[in-house]
């Protein structure tokens, strides 16, 4: 195998730099030739495909401490439809590219399954801050969002502190708690919910309630993973039910950008170098992840399919420590 193409898709995370630093450099001591596609697959269907050339190398190094990807992402929806994607796959193959690194989330995971079988040798990274790909302990980018979420934390909770109020903060994660189980175990929040152990409204109020009169809390955090509540509404009702003061705060993208953390950074290094690795013996059609500290591979397909262990112990520590 000789060319080698990578891109970034779906949601931005810190970090995917760094991989796509490390496929490049690996590429190139593998006596492999590689190639940016920008903007994720929508890039791939308008020919957006760019050889990279040894002269670039020190420019594109400026990048391994920054956040976002600087070969862009998109979402293009109709990549689900075959004739969508043989116009992908003829621009690769116009160029001779073989082979594709694919950066993303789940929902690029199975863009990157569907061209393999129409002829193209495809391997997974996860690049997602909500660690909700099951084939890899840590995914690209979660490290940095978590620190990013416990500093924003921390700084609600200098004005609820101030002002004696009950703050409910959204944070990300779709419908994994990583981030914010996380983020209550290192800030200390006073209630968590998350889509592994969710909580009523009711029982919400009824934990602020017992925060205040029996723990004499003055600041009191509400974490909640998105899409489970109206959190403008869920505060007000705090306040209506409880007499008090409460507000609420979505982080929003926030949590996606910002220089990279260590371990995103090397972690994308690791498993944009071990893209290459497989590559090189033959192997594709494989989602890169770290199990246990140790690179690992499955196929892409089942990747996608894989659900994360359970969080019952880290919740259980989370509930224990606060
Ligand atoms: P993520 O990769 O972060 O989960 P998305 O779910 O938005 O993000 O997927 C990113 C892109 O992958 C989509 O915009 C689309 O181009 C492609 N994609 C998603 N699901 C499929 C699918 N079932 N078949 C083919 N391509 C898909």
């Amino acid at each position: 195998m000789k060319k080698v193409a990578i891109l970034t898709s779906g949601g931005d995370a810190p970090g995917m730099n760094n991989a796509v630093i490390a496929v490049i450099n690996s590429a190139f001591s593998n006596d492999m030739i590689p190639y940016v596609v920008y903007g994720g697959f929508k890039g791939l269907v308008e020919g957006e495909i760019k050889k990279v050339e040894p002269s670039d190398l020190k420019a594109i190094k400026q990048n391994i401490s920054r956040g976002g990807t600087f070969i862009y992402s998109a979402r293009l929806p109709e990549f689900k439809e075959e004739k969508v994607r043989e116009i992908a796959v003829k621009n690769l193959k116009e160029k001779e590219i073989e082979a594709l690194v694919v950066i993303g989330g789940d929902g690029s995971y199975m863009g990157a399954a569907k061209l393999t079988k129409m002829g193209i040798k495809t391997i997974g990274l996860p690049g997602t801050i909500d660690n909700d790909i099951a084939s890899s302990d840590y995914t690209i980018g979660y490290f940095t969002a978590l620190q990013s979420i416990t500093n924003a934390i921390e700084q609600i909770r200098d004005t609820a502190e101030s002002h004696n109020r009950c703050i409910v903060v959204e944070v990300m994660g779709r419908y994994c708690g990583d981030l914010a189980i996380n983020a209550a175990i290192a800030t200390g929040v006073e209630v968590l919910s998350v889509p592994e152990k969710y909580l009523e409204e009711e029982e919400i109020i009824s934990q602020v309630k017992l925060r205040r009169e029996k723990h004499n809390d003055r600041s009191i955090i509400v974490l909640v993973t998105e899409h489970q509540y109206d959190v403008a509404k869920l505060a007000k009702k705090i306040e209506a039910t409880t007499g008090i003061e409460s507000r609420s705060s979505v982080l929003g993208h926030l949590q996606r950008g910002g220089v990279p953390v260590s371990m995103d950074r090397v972690y994308a290094s690791r498993m944009g170098n071990y893209a290459i690795k497989l590559l090189k013996e033959g192997k594709y059609s494989l989602a890169v992840g770290i199990i246990k500290e140790k690179l690992v591979s499955f196929d892409i397909l089942k990747a996608v399919e894989m659900k994360n262990p359970s969080r019952e112990g880290l919740i259980q520590i989370y509930k224990e420590s606060k």
